[in-house]
């Protein structure tokens, strides 16, 4: 399993597709993409290979300079095409991939999210829903993403898409791997460096519970408190 993500100048299908197929080593039972451009999220996913994928987008004519893909290894919910992800908040305002485990989401659940009807069976949806609710009162996409990282136990890496706000894809990881790439005029999130060597070899790692924002000319990394972190990019080999 492993989870992908482009925003740049040009067409995303292409760099999400193809980074989904070098993370095929890794094993899963189903996958997507969701899209974002002027008229909204796309999101198209399927239970089985990448090539099924590929082929339902095909049919497709959808451009968009930014998106996040997704190859599931099942957890919580059955391989099918509702649990596939990416999942979306109630109101279709967030949209998320996720890959690990999140151990407390029915706390999460019952605690917050009492009154929302559940899309999927997934251990997942619990995490957009929860974005979504904590900014109906926060009011401040990012400050309702760190909340809703700081509620979470287990282990995530994961890529969120906000449709009012179509600059920034925001991300977090806790002990699953994740790593944003740096490119000219684009950024991009995966897995695995390998996925993304097809457009950059500079990478950032990332560090547990960092609230990330990837933006089409900055990344910015902040400690869970809003502290500002630095790092340097490190070059990964082409060969890998
Ligand atoms: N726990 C999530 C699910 O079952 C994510 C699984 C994964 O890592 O692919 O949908």
């Amino acid at each position: 399993c492993g989870i992908v993500g482009y925003i740049g100048m040009n067409d995303t299908t292409e760099t999400l597709l193809r980074g989904l197929e070098k993370l095929e080593y890794r094993g899963y039972d189903s996958a997507g993409i969701a899209r974002l451009n002027r008229e909204g999220v796309h999101v198209t996913k399927v239970k089985g290979r990448i090539a099924a994928l590929r082929e339902e987008i095909e049919k497709q004519n959808i451009t968009a300079t930014m998106g996040i893909g997704h190859t599931r290894w099942a957890t919580h919910g059955a391989p099918n095409h509702s649990n596939s992800h990416p999942h979306q908040s109630a109101s279709g305002r967030f949209t998320i991939v996720h890959n690990g485990v999140i151990e407390n989401y029915e706390d999460i659940q019952r605690d917050y999210l009492a009154d929302v009807e559940m899309a999927s069976d997934t251990d997942t949806e619990v995490i957009v829903q929860l974005v979504e609710k904590l900014y109906e009162t926060l009011q401040d996409v990012k400050a309702a993403f760190r909340k809703a990282i700081s509620l979470l136990k287990g282990s995530y890496a994961v890529a969120i898409m906000d449709e009012k706000n179509p600059d920034t894809i925001y991300v977090a990881k806790n002990k699953s791997p994740l790593l944003v790439g740096l490119g000219e005029g684009f950024n991009v999130v995966s897995s695995d460096s390998m996925a993304m060597l097809q457009v950059t070899d500079q990478f950032v790692e990332l560090e547990d519970k960092e609230i990330v924002l990837v933006r089409r000319q900055e990344v910015e990394i902040q400690k869970l408190d809003g502290t500002k972190v630095e790092r340097d990019a490190f070059t990964a080999e082409i060969d890998a």
